[in-house]
């Protein structure tokens, strides 16, 4: 790390010298065990990062980085089987007897069009399912936990010798559609291939330095709810609003009353999000349409919080229309997409406090960071909340070099799905790779 910051040439001679002194030439030399083990595989990590990036595919549409990754995985030598729940694949390792670990990665990448002007930005364009042209990009890092993961398969194959026990490697599809988990799981994740004693993921962090992870313990990401509501009306002529039920305006009051659920009905001390992302109605200034269509998030942290909303939203809709006079036949449509529901992510604390000594160890004290909890969502808590239950951990590799979290002090830095956002790959990679690669050992360790 401390290379990457811009010294003058005599200014590293000195400062080498004063390493060598300090700490010893040997030390400064001799590299760690898992550094050693990763050295020569560095460029070929580099150069699959690179290809992952540029040739992104849109949720459910992951053929080609599945195949590529199940490929990996077979090189590696994993027994890989593909086309579990879509386009999910599941690599094993036996390893004689001991207890099973998964290790996830997601595959899927988002319909946005890369402005980075990176060299391996992606210039994919295809069509969503509006049959809308968009770019695609991985906008979200599953490049890197893509390579991280490939990494993490090999050098668990070089240390095959100390470890005993299966590893299960998953490649899982649509996670940003919250589909893939629930996919895979009812495709028999768990019946088919050997069930998990813990599961393990990570997810690059946009606001975290390279070189750093990230953790919590606990409640760590939000539950996810799309809802759709259509606020129907009775349209007409724009000058002759009285002969209308105007659904524009009664979404209008629907969109700030939905404001009070948080302020005004959830606890305080709660968490939730209630989001407005999408609002369509009409055609032209003079129609009063028949109908208004929203998309809402809903972000919650308890299942009771999550049904308080739910139950409002509702409420609220039908109660808005019927003080508009909206004939009871015309009631809105409120419907909540249940395939796309993710519940809340729990990192489970013991086995938190087992990781947690192995990463500082591994990184340093002051690389392993606590870091608040997030409105986020993924599907990764799908695999942890199984009957019985199943101890899950997701950390955070950090993604932006020292010179970016500097300039950071002035100007913000782009979050996770924004067009701008792009992870330092080196050393985020390396990072996540000896960190996963760390965590796996610890549970599988002889
Ligand atoms: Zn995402
Ligand atoms: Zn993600």
């Amino acid at each position: 790390m401390r290379r990457r910051v811009s010294l003058g040439c005599m200014s590293l001679h000195v400062y080498g010298a004063l390493f060598a002194l300090l700490y010893g030439t040997a030390a400064a030399q001799q590299p760690a065990p898992l550094d050693a083990l990763l050295q020569p595989e560095q460029q070929s990590l580099d150069a699959l990062y690179k290809h992952l990036h540029a040739n992104p595919e849109l949720s459910y549409h992951e053929k080609e980085t599945a195949a590529r990754l199940a490929d990996e995985l077979t090189k590696a030598g994993f027994t890989v089987t593909t086309g579990v729940g879509g386009h999910g694949i599941v690599g094993v390792m036996k390893n004689g007897p001991g207890k099973t670990v998964l290790v996830r990665t997601d595959l899927d990448a988002l319909p946005v069009t890369e402005k980075t002007n990176l060299p391996y930005a992606s210039k994919i364009r295809t069509k969503d399912e509006q049959g809308n042209d968009v770019g695609v990009m991985h906008a979200c890092g599953h490049d890197v936990h893509m390579t991280a993961f490939v990494g993490t398969a090999r050098l668990l194959a070089k240390l095959k010798n100390q470890w005993g026990g299966t590893v299960v490697m998953i490649g899982q599809p649509a996670e940003e559609r919250g589909g893939g988990a629930e996919a895979m799981l009812k495709d028999g994740l768990f019946r088919r291939f050997p069930r998990p004693d813990y599961c393990l993921a990570l997810h690059t962090d946009p606001a975290l330095q390279t070189g750093r992870i990230g953790y919590r313990e606990g409640p760590v990401l939000a539950s996810v709810d799309s809802v759709d509501v259509t606020i129907r009306g009775v349209g007409g002529h724009g000058a002759y609003p009285h002969l209308t039920k105007d659904p524009v305006m009664i979404a209008a009051q629907f969109v700030m009353a939905l404001q009070t659920i948080v302020s005004r009905e959830v606890r305080p001390i709660d968490t939730a999000v209630v989001t407005v992302g999408s609002i369509h109605g009409g055609t032209k200034h003079n129609i009063i349409p028949d109908q208004v269509d929203l998309q809402l998030t809903v972000r919650a942290y308890t299942e009771q919080t999550r049904e308080q909303i739910l139950t409002a939203i509702r409420r609220i809709a039908v109660g808005v229309a019927r003080t508009a006079g909206v004939p009871a036949d015309r009631e809105p449509i409120v419907t909540n997409k249940t395939d796309e529901y993710t519940p809340a992510t729990s990192n489970d604390p013991p086995l938190g406090q087992r990781l947690l000594p192995v990463w500082r160890k591994l990184l340093g004290e002051q690389n392993v960071i606590l870091r608040d909890p997030e409105m986020g969502g993924e599907d990764f808590s799908r695999y942890g909340l199984v009957d019985p239950k199943i101890p899950i951990f997701m950390f955070r590799v950090g993604t932006i070099d020292p010179e970016r979290m500097n300039a950071a002090q002035t100007t913000p830095l782009p979050s996770l799905h924004s067009a701008l956002y792009w992870p330092t790959p080196h050393p985020t990679i390396e990072t996540g790779v000896k960190a996963m690669t760390a965590a796996v050992m610890e549970l599988l360790g002889k």
